[in-house]
């Protein structure tokens, strides 16, 4: 790693997440000479991808909802996207199921979702119509503004204050949603979202309503071949800038050197120098396990290890040979004690009474992801973290038999468990032992407004010049869109401090 006069300088990544690989292809675009090492065999992070007998299945992220941001990278890199990888928008958008059995498809078009709505309560078609103005002007104001800047020092966030108030950030996204919808089913409908990206519907900042409205505007989206196939299309685009790539590199410490970051030291002992590091790998566990204690500070420490973590997910992957006409690409149970199973996953001890399953059935658009006749099923379950008192090697086997039992019963999946010839599981305990997360949780922190924005980890870590922050656990949070969009910040913050003449001159003073 050590620079030849004259090349560019190098930079590292840890961690080859979302987040990982666009901050690694902007700098790499850029001018920099970025090294992306990650821990595990393969890059993609959330977004693994497992393989068995002819089922393909993605683990974790199974929606695009701003395409335009991935675009972006290719865009930087002064490619085609679509040259290089397949995205096709999903119609419906999803299926909810309600426990009386009745669904709501969602299409994400004026018309067509009024229709729906109407179909539970007519009055709510008139809420719905303000209820989109409402996320419309939060989305225009508030968010498209506040999720490409970064917030490292209170004056940055003090400026945005007063029209955050405005847009009603601090009530709750279900709060909102109560105020426009009647009905508890379309309550339900319009709060939801924030578990996408691990945070709680009825504490969760109503800034997080912009979803749906984000979904009408741009579409949900699927990348053809699975989502992993947008993953190695990321990696290729990075490969072809000449970014360097190292799997099973576990970073086990960030070296400092005369105050600053001076690069990583792996398993092994291997060290790899560099004049900055932006690190993708779990932000808790990155600043209490892997930071020199010197440089934690005091404050952030205590405030690290009382935050609140988004919940976790209980997935299983289940190749089933027959089909189910009943589901659609994306298919969402939700139990009618909606509340109290929030409550329970976010503050409860032990596990939910109730259950809230989200589907993938990616063979309804992608047809090559199952043998013929086959389904390659996702089932999601959100559980609480590994704070809540749950014994997940023992309690793993129930919760899975009840997902069946549910899938068959309330969703009708008839003879689901004789059909399974292939089955795998990913538990709390997975995300903490093979993703690093820190309270295996599935989204890092969760996302309130007391841990958004300014009141986040920076996305620059103010404590030791040279370490920067990108992905789930920083500014502007989990999802897709977000840690694409932290990348976009981060890396303006590494060119800003490190513009690339300063970042060779140190390059240049550190020992070989
Ligand atoms: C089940 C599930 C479903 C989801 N569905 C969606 C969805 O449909 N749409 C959506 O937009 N979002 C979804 N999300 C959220 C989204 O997937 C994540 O927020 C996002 O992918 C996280 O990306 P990240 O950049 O933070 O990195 P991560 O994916 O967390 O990757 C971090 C990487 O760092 C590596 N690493 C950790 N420690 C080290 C170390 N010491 N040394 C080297 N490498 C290390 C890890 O191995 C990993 O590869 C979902 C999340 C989950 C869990």
């Amino acid at each position: 790693m050590r620079r030849a006069r004259g090349a560019a300088p190098s930079l590292i990544v840890i961690g080859g997440g979302f987040g990982g690989l666009a901050a690694a292809i902007r700098l790499q675009a850029a001018g920099y000479q970025v090294t992306l090492v990650e821990a595990r065999e393969r890059l993609g992070g959330r977004a693994y991808q497992l393989k068995q007998d002819g089922f393909t299945f993605d683990m974790g992220p199974t929606l695009i909802t701003a395409p335009e941001l991935i675009e972006q990278l290719w865009q930087v890199a002064g490619r085609r996207m679509q040259d290089d990888l397949e995205i096709v928008p999903l119609s419906p958008f999803y299926r909810i199921y309600f426990e009386d059995g009745r669904h709501f498809d969602y299409w994400g078009t004026a018309e067509a979702d009024e229709a729906e709505i109407a179909r539970f309560d007519q009055a709510d078609v008139v809420g719905y119509r303000a209820f989109l103005r409402h996320t419309q002007a939060i989305y225009e104001r508030a968010f498209a503004d506040l999720a490409a800047r970064p917030f490292v020092n209170l004056p940055s966030f003090l400026r945005v204050l007063p029209e955050l108030v405005r847009s009603g950030a601090a009530s709750s996204v279900y709060r909102l949603a109560a105020r426009y919808f009647r009905h508890p089913y379309m309550r339900m409908v319009f709060s939801f979202h924030p578990l996408f990206i691990g945070g709680n519907p009825f504490r969760a900042s109503a800034i997080y309503s912009i979803i749906p409205y984000l979904e009408r505007l741009q579409g949900v989206h699927f990348a053809m071949g699975g989502m992993y196939s947008l993953v190695r299309a990321l990696e290729r685009l990075f490969h072809d800038l000449g970014g360097i790539v190292r799997c099973n590199s576990p970073v086990e410490q960030i070296l400092v050197e005369n105050g600053r970051t001076a690069g990583v030291r792996l398993a092994g002992g291997e060290q790899l120098r560099a004049a900055a590091v932006v690190a993708n790998s779990d932000v808790t566990t990155m600043l209490l396990k892997l930071l020199p204690a010197a440089y934690r500070g005091r404050i952030s420490t205590a405030r690290l290890r009382r935050a609140h973590y988004s919940m976790s997910c209980f997935l299983l992957y289940l190749g089933v040979r027959k089909q189910y006409s009943q589901l659609k690409h994306h298919t969402v149970f939700m139990p009618d004690h909606y509340r109290r199973l929030i409550a329970e996953i976010f503050d409860g001890r032990g596990m939910p009474q109730d259950l809230a399953v989200y589907l993938h059935a990616p063979t309804k658009t992608d047809p090559s992801l199952a043998p013929p006749g086959c389904e390659s099923l996702y089932v999601l379950a959100p559980v609480p973290n590994l704070g809540h008192g749950i014994d997940w090697q023992r309690e793993g086997p129930v919760l899975r038999q009840r997902i069946v039992r549910m899938l068959e019963e309330q969703l009708g999946l008839e003879g689901l468990e004789q059909h399974i010839v292939v089955e795998h599981r990913f538990t709390p305990l997975d995300f903490e032992s093979q993703l690093g997360s820190w309270m295996g949780a599935a989204f890092s922190l969760e996302p309130t407004l007391t841990q958004s924005a300014y009141f986040r980890v920076h996305n620059r870590y103010g404590a030791l010049p040279g370490l920067y922050f990108v992905g789930a656990g920083t500014h502007p949070g989990a999802g897709i869109p977000g840690v694409l969009l932290s990348a976009a910040v981060t890396t303006s913050l590494v060119m800003e401090d490190l513009p690339l003449a300063a970042a060779a001159r140190i390059a240049d003073a550190s020992p070989a």
